[in-house]
């Protein structure tokens, strides 16, 4: 395991156990910027095992395939309402369905995966142009991309800021960058989960099948988007989830996100745009 010696966000080295542990014991809050993160992580190069087939096998199902090309198509509306075609790369696109309506809708489309298993199926399936590796490791050229989706991957990434100013690296000037994470401040899915199930919610537990490395607020997702170099545009709900019940809980998150202001959705979906002729992360990508 990796114990995390400054905050990613602040570089801050004053951390507590978040809210006293009762979320998971391994999951701690950076005194100076808020931002939330398990601690300690799994070593990077033991992230790609967790990804085997048994991850994504329950994905592949008919009946669940069915609810995920929905999914899919909603958000597929998004990109097409920032950029209606153009090359637009997924970071970590699983096994490529995401990618498969992308490109049956106009896109030029590649992607980068760490799990092996899914790169594969990815190929062999779609017949995808597939990098297997991390996004940093990934080796097209710079000003590529017109779109970079991360769906629900920067929490799972063990140095989202430098995934984030790689993205940066290779999207073009004025490119759109969407991320779509859990939102830590997701209250009343947690007041929902606390009646049903009887305990807290857990955020990460030692050996999860979903290892969830990082913790995003609105707030702290757009505080390190805009230390990687970007402007965000748009911050808001993402409807992520397919199961019936669920998406129930999901628009009452909404909805009460939308009357109170309180960023209290389930899930967090942020815009943001690579200046032109402007710096991203620390290198000048452009004169
Ligand atoms: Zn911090």
């Amino acid at each position: 395991m990796r114990p995390i010696e400054t905050c990613r966000l602040c570089s801050g080295t004053d951390f507590v156990p978040y809210r006293n542990g009762v979320y998971g014991k391994d999951i701690y809050i950076c005194n100076n910027c808020q931002f939330v993160f398990t601690n300690p992580q799994p070593e990077p190069r033991e992230l790609s095992a967790r990804y085997g087939a048994e991850y994504y096998q329950p994905w592949l199902r008919p009946a669940q395939r069915r609810r995920r090309e929905k999914l899919w198509e909603r958000r597929l509306a998004i990109v097409k309402s920032l950029r209606p075609c153009g090359k637009l790369l997924d970071v970590g696109c699983g096994e490529g369905l995401f990618l498969h309506c992308a490109r049956q809708a106009g896109f030029c489309v590649a992607g980068v995966e760490i799990s092996e298993f899914a790169a594969a199926y990815a190929k062999k399936e779609f017949g995808l142009n597939i990098q297997q590796t991390t996004l940093e490791e990934a080796d097209w050229s710079p000003k590529t991309f017109d779109i970079i989706t991360f769906w629900h991957t920067l929490e799972h990434l063990p140095f989202p800021d430098s995934s984030l100013q790689k993205a940066g690296q290779l999207l073009k000037p004025d490119g759109r960058l969407i991320v779509a994470v859990p939102n830590v401040n997701n209250i009343i899915e947690q007041g929902f989960y606390r009646l049903v199930k009887g305990h807290y919610f857990p955020i990460y537990t030692a050996g999860a099948k979903e290892p969830h490395l990082y913790h995003f607020s609105a707030t702290t997702l757009k505080l390190l988007l805009e230390k990687c170099g970007f402007q965000v545009v748009a911050i808001g709900a993402d409807f992520a989830q397919v199961d019936p019940r669920w998406r129930v809980v999901e628009h009452i998150s909404s909805l009460f996100s939308k009357l109170t202001g309180n960023q209290a959705c389930m899930a967090i979906l942020a815009v943001a745009r690579k200046p032109a002729g402007e710096t991203v992360g620390s290198k000048t990508v452009d004169s």
